[in-house]
């Protein structure tokens, strides 16, 4: 199924208050996100598009518009609708990571699966998890640094730890906030061409927020966030 758009968000609407001033960050913003594809959100900073981000993944809400992941309204549905959405249908990464530091790399790519299900259902399946876990460090080409905590690793390490702990449970879809904005160039593109990979060989739909153009220009699919509102660009790679 080519094209078809995993993730849709049409007319969302988010205002912040600050000292009973409106902000208004999105004006209407309509999103198509195509499966299978490098989807880029680009904008500068401050345009609004972690802010879109966390609306995508359910984490915020919008003040009106609608979220739809696979045909079915997601930004409306029960809280256990939208946990499961988080915990198995999409995976985040963030700029910092967001690993916990008291877990080594394995036990950090663990912990969504302890999350999603119940203690004894864990303790059952705890080594097919272990199984897992390692195969998905191996897949982000970490599985040498396992029982690394985090101070043990470099930042590049840490996003690929992250990027294992995202893919455990399968997701359709991937959401990275600035995913290399705290990266050197070098590790950035090692990272860039990591997920590149992921997108073709498993098919793993990607959407890359980012405020660099160099970035964005290598994706399948580039928006760009602008007063509030996102406007597609002409895809810079051929998409078929
Ligand atoms: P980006 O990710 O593109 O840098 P954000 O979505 O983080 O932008 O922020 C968009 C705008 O909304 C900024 O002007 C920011 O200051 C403001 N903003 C973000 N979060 C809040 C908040 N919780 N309260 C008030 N203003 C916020
Ligand atoms: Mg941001």
């Amino acid at each position: 199924m080519k094209n078809e758009f995993v993730l849709q968000a049409c007319g969302i609407h988010k205002s912040y208050h600050k000292d009973r001033i409106e902000v208004p960050v999105l004006r209407g913003v309509d999103v198509n996100i195509t499966a299978g594809k490098v989807n880029a959100l680009v904008g500068r900073s401050g345009s609004g598009k972690s802010t879109l981000m966390h609306i995508l993944a359910t984490l915020d809400t919008p003040d009106t518009g609608e979220v739809i992941f696979q045909g079915q309204r997601i930004d409306n549905a029960s809280r256990a609708r939208r946990d499961a959405y988080r915990n198995r249908d999409i995976g985040i990464i963030f700029q910092f990571y967001h690993l916990l530091p008291e877990l080594s790399a394995i036990e950090n790519v663990l912990a969504p699966m302890m999350i999603g299900q119940s203690l004894w259902n864990y303790f059952r399946n705890r080594r097919e998890a272990r199984l897992r876990a390692e195969a998905m460090l191996d897949r982000v080409g970490l599985l040498h640094r396992a029982t690394h905590r985090p101070t043990e690793m470099s930042g590049g390490e840490m996003q690929r730890a992250a990027i294992a702990r995202a893919l455990m449970t399968d997701p359709k879809l991937l959401l990275a906030d600035e995913p290399t904005g705290n990266l050197d160039t070098d590790t950035g593109e090692t990272i860039l061409s990591l997920l590149d990979q992921l997108s073709r060989e498993e098919n793993l739909t990607i959407v890359m927020i980012t405020h660099d153009d160099a970035i964005a220009k290598s994706a399948d699919v580039c928006y760009r966030m602008q007063d509030g509102l996102l406007e597609t660009k002409k895809p810079s790679r051929n998409v078929a």
